[in-house]
């Protein structure tokens, strides 16, 4: 069996204390690989590695065409790799392998090309100053060591999307797989060593909250990038109150993305956007359209069209290029969503479509969960103000677009949503109004490298992707010179004598 082993300082090395754990393909529960899992004195030791190796500018100083020479390298055999990753992706995800392959890999191979091309665009910008003849210059340095800390859901297009700008910008980096799918970040190592990787640059390690908590509160990592849930989101927050050194974070959290469609939409396309919107990854999506507010006038055709496509998806094995919809990640996943389905029906949601786990062979080894669809009357049920995490949409009958849109603001997420209207004026000024880190106007679910991706609220702090995404992995500085010919002489001893 495979064992994947932590990778620090270009060495593939045992935790601490000996220890490891099994991986297994939720699909049918098979064990797929044996997990080195990290402990806080193996944190100690990637972090050491990390300072020492910033330390000695052997990356943050090196010229930036060479950073991205390896980064783009790293992407070229991740390329060449593709299918055996795409693979590797689905059977420790239970994503359908058609989505690993159109999306998980090409999307990581990207950010590691993006990255690398635009750190060699760094620039400093001169501002003018008023009253004073001073030369003002501002600079952009790295932090130092980052920890990039990623979930289960998208496990390498996350990994990526937190190492590659951290990289590209001079820091070194020590980051923590999510114990659920560890795989192919792990698997990344390789490629880095085979690209020519200083030692040390980058750190990969496994486990789960004892290597999380130890990584957050130390005080030589000077940066945080964590991709997960609220509750660890705060955590961390906390953590870094903490700790010795307070430490610049971005987090990306949950969400619960709303999709509004209004009287005029295009009913058969906003329909399959709806879906694509809490099908894609089995719902595990955190910027997913969970929230369907749609208007009364078309409600009748649009539900029975989207009920009608909602059944019609194909669930089965992950592995298989027909399948549309995999499986949950695990029991927790399934038991989680089960329960808060039936705390929905309880509290007076109707349940429409899907709501029972799939037990029928072959599905039975697996956490095979269908798309659910809940009507519901009032916006304050938990169904709707909680993240539930899987192929849930609650829909909600709505008078008009500025309702839809009042009710989709009604939410302690925003991190994404969606409208669908025909007017343009209308459209735009509804989306003008929406509270989101993204508004996606007839289209939905599309997150892009040069576009920069996050929300506010309880969907976290910064942003990922874009130029700005880059800016987030680095420090500024403020330098200045006068320049008149004498100094300011402020409490006039000079000017006395
Ligand atoms: P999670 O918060 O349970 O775990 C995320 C990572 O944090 C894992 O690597 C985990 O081992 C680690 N961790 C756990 N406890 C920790 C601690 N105390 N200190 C430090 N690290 C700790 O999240 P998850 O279940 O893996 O992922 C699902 C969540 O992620 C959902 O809420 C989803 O919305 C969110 N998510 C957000 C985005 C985004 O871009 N906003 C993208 C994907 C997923």
């Amino acid at each position: 069996m495979k064992t994947l082993k932590l990778f620090i300082d270009n060495q593939w090395c045992d935790s601490d204390k000996g220890k490891t754990f099994d991986l297994t393909n939720p699909a049918n529960g098979q064990v797929i690989a044996s997990v080195v899992d990290a402990t806080a004195a193996d944190v100690d030791r990637a972090v050491a590695v990390a300072t020492r190796t910033f330390n000695s500018g052997v990356w943050s100083k090196m010229l930036p065409d060479d950073r991205a020479r390896i980064m783009l390298e790293v992407a070229r055999l991740l390329g060449e790799r593709a299918l055996e990753f795409a693979q590797l992706e689905c059977q420790d995800s239970g994503k359908p392998i058609g989505e690993t392959t159109a999306i998980d890999i090409p999307s990581s191979m990207r950010a590691l090309a993006y990255f690398a091309n635009i750190a060699r665009e760094i620039k400093g910008e001169v501002i003018p100053i008023q009253g004073h003849d001073i030369f003002d210059f501002q600079t952009y340095e790295p932090y130092g060591v980052v920890a990039a800390i990623t979930p289960w859901n998208f496990p390498l297009r996350l990994f990526t999307r937190a190492i590659s700008p951290a990289l590209a910008a001079g820091n070194c980096v020590v980051a923590k797989t999510s114990p659920l799918t560890p795989l192919t970040s792990g698997m990344l190592g390789q490629l880095f060593l085979e690209a020519g990787m200083p030692a040390g640059v980058i750190n990969i390690i496994h486990g789960s909250a004892e290597p999380g908590q130890a990584l957050v509160s130390h005080p030589d990592v000077h940066m945080i990038t964590f991709t997960g849930s609220e509750k660890v989101g705060r955590s961390i927050m906390q953590a870094s109150a903490q700790s010795k050194v307070i430490k610049k974070m971005i987090l990306e959290l949950g969400g619960k993305g709303a999709f509004v469609a209004d009287a005029d939409c295009d009913i058969d396309a906003a329909v399959n956007s709806v879906l694509v919107g809490f099908c894609l990854t089995q719902g595990q999506v955190c910027c997913a359209s969970t929230r369907l507010y749609l208007h009364q006038d078309i409600y009748e055709p649009f539900m029975k069209l989207l009920i009608e496509r909602a059944q019609k998806i194909k669930i089965g094995d992950p592995m298989d290029p027909q399948t549309q919809f995999g499986t949950l990640m695990n029991q927790t996943q399934l038991d989680n969503i089960d329960q808060a389905i039936h705390q929905a029906v309880n509290d007076g949601a109707r349940l429409v479509t899907g709501g029972k786990r799939l037990i029928k062979p072959p599905l039975d080894k697996g956490f095979f969960y269908p798309p659910t669809i809940l009507e519901v009357d009032d916006n304050a049920l938990d169904c709707v103000q909680q993240e539930i995490f899987g192929p849930v949409l609650t829909v909600k009958r709505i008078a008009s677009l500025d309702e839809g849109v009042d009710l989709a603001n009604d939410s302690c997420y925003a991190l994404s949503a969606a409208i669908w209207c025909r007017d343009i004026k209308k459209l735009f000024k509804a989306a003008r109004r929406l509270d989101a880190g993204t508004v996606w106007m007839n289209m939905n679910l599309m997150s892009t490298m040069e576009a920069p991706f996050g929300g506010s609220k309880n969907s976290g702090l910064g942003r990922e992707y874009g130029t700005m995404g880059l800016r987030e992995y680095m420090k500024v500085k403020n330098q200045m010179i006068y320049l008149d010919p004498q100094e300011p002489d402020f409490y006039g001893f000079s000017t006395a004598k």
